[in-house]
């Protein structure tokens, strides 16, 4: 059931708080998270996954240091 792609075709990017960096447009929103999370592992900056029309995805945003179990 891959019909209808014009609808539900979203792009995610991760986005960074504290510099202008930001991760490529991907199509699934798992990698964007990804590409979030190792953005603030490295940095220590705080990173959320945006989606091609500037929405922030809810529930998205990493913060260094919190990620340890
Ligand atoms: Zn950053």
């Amino acid at each position: 059931m891959d019909q209808g792609e014009a609808s539900s075709e979203l792009w995610y990017r991760a986005r960074c708080c504290d510099c202008p960096s930001q991760g490529q447009l991907v199509r699934r929103l798992r990698i964007a998270e990804a590409a979030a999370r190792r953005h603030a592992d490295d940095k220590s900056h705080t990173v959320y996954v945006g989606d091609d029309r500037g929405n922030r995805i809810y529930g998205t945003t990493y913060h260094p240091g919190r990620e340890r179990p």
